[in-house]
């Protein structure tokens, strides 16, 4: 099973985008709201704070509904937001009521910026804010009850662990979709959707080194007649056996794509036509060399494949394709079982 490679894995996640932009709202009006209070009961520095935060919010709401780097953002807003609360911590006018407010920093933290750094800011901060606690509560015995301590601190851990865990569950969850979204279920291969991204991705390396990319379309032969004369089971079978066949004949950098039917992609990065032709003439042998075993009888497929190399057969996928669909159909068109380039 192939994974989607790591340049995929930081598409834009519009839930953390609607998600911060409903916390900008709501620190907006919250830090209005406080700001007002804390003014009436004089506690100046803090209700300043919530001022200069509740102007950042809405300044950053309208940034983020037009930017793509959303953890960028993300942590632009949760430092100064977190380091105000923890100044809102320490002021000596604040109650203890406001230590509530640590009971959010796990799951903003994860929800916002994932697992990895959700959880650094979370201890972090939790630290920090342990600390104002028992810096201002340490000498009150009340406070420092074993049974206050205890309900506290287990809180604390669930919702971290509670946090952590379905980030790492929903990461996971993303990354099937992703995946799946990426592949073919019948054979794994890696799709037509997958080969564009990959195809955008190897373009820019190949424009940068100047290495030569070669395509190949392989469209199995005579394949109706597999159907018709064993079954559609059975020709299910024989695209696994060939979807195999090519994945073990191919560079651990090359791409193996299902196009659709019976038609296949290879994208061969750092080669050029001639070694592409090589590459397919190996898969070509080894596939009319073995026969198949469908349902006890022996079958013998064949291939017929096109190459197009990317510069002199054109500069996008899509005329890389239609190159190589040429070729194909030249190599169709004079008896099968051959590749053209
Ligand atoms: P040619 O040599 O000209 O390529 O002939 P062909 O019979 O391979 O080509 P044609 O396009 O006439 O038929 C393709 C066949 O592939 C028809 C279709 O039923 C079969 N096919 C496409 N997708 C699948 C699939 O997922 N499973 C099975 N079993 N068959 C499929
Ligand atoms: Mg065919
Ligand atoms: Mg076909």
């Amino acid at each position: 099973m192939f994974s989607p490679p790591a340049y995929q894995q930081h598409l834009a996640r519009p839930y953390r985008k609607a998600l911060l932009n409903a916390l900008l709202i709501i620190t907006f009006f919250s830090g209005l709201l406080f700001a007002w209070i804390n003014f009436g009961r004089d506690n100046f520095i803090v209700a300043v704070a919530e001022l200069v935060m509740a102007t950042y919010s809405i300044t950053l709401f309208f940034i983020v509904r037009q930017t793509q780097r959303v953890e960028f953002w993300a942590m632009a807003y949760l430092f100064p937001f977190f380091s105000i609360m923890m100044v809102a911590m320490a002021a000596p006018k604040s109650t203890v009521n406001i230590f509530i407010w640590i009971f959010l920093i796990p799951i903003v933290a994860h929800l916002l910026v994932g697992r990895i750094k959700g959880l650094g800011l979370t201890l972090l901060y939790i630290g920090i804010a342990a600390a104002i606690f028992f810096h201002r509560f340490g000498d009150d015995p009340e406070m420092m009850e074993p049974v206050i301590l205890a309900n506290i601190g287990v809180l604390t851990l669930c919702l971290i662990a509670f946090s952590h865990v379905y980030e790492i569950t929903r990461e996971q969850s993303e990354q099937r979709l992703t995946r799946q979204a990426h592949s073919d279920p019948l054979t794994q291969l890696p799709n037509r959707a997958h080969l564009q991204s990959r195809f955008d991705h190897e373009r820019l390396r190949h424009q940068r080194l100047a290495s030569p990319m070669s395509l190949v379309l392989l469209d199995l032969d005579f394949f109706k007649r597999i159907n018709d004369t064993h079954g559609h089971a059975a020709g299910d079978k024989a695209l696994q056996y060939f979807a195999n066949l090519m994945r073990t004949a191919v560079r651990q950098t090359d791409l193996v794509a299902r196009m659709g039917g019976e038609e296949f992609c290879l994208l061969l990065p750092d080669t050029n036509a001639d070694q592409a032709f090589v590459v397919a003439e190996k898969i070509r042998h080894k596939l009319a060399r073995a026969a198949l075993d469908l349902e006890g009888t022996p079958v013998t497929l064949t291939v017929s494949g096109g190459i197009a190399q990317l510069g002199a057969g054109g500069d996008t996928l899509d005329a890389l394709t239609r190159s190589a669909d040429e070729k194909l159909y030249k190599a169709k068109a004079t008896g099968r079982n051959r590749i053209m380039s």
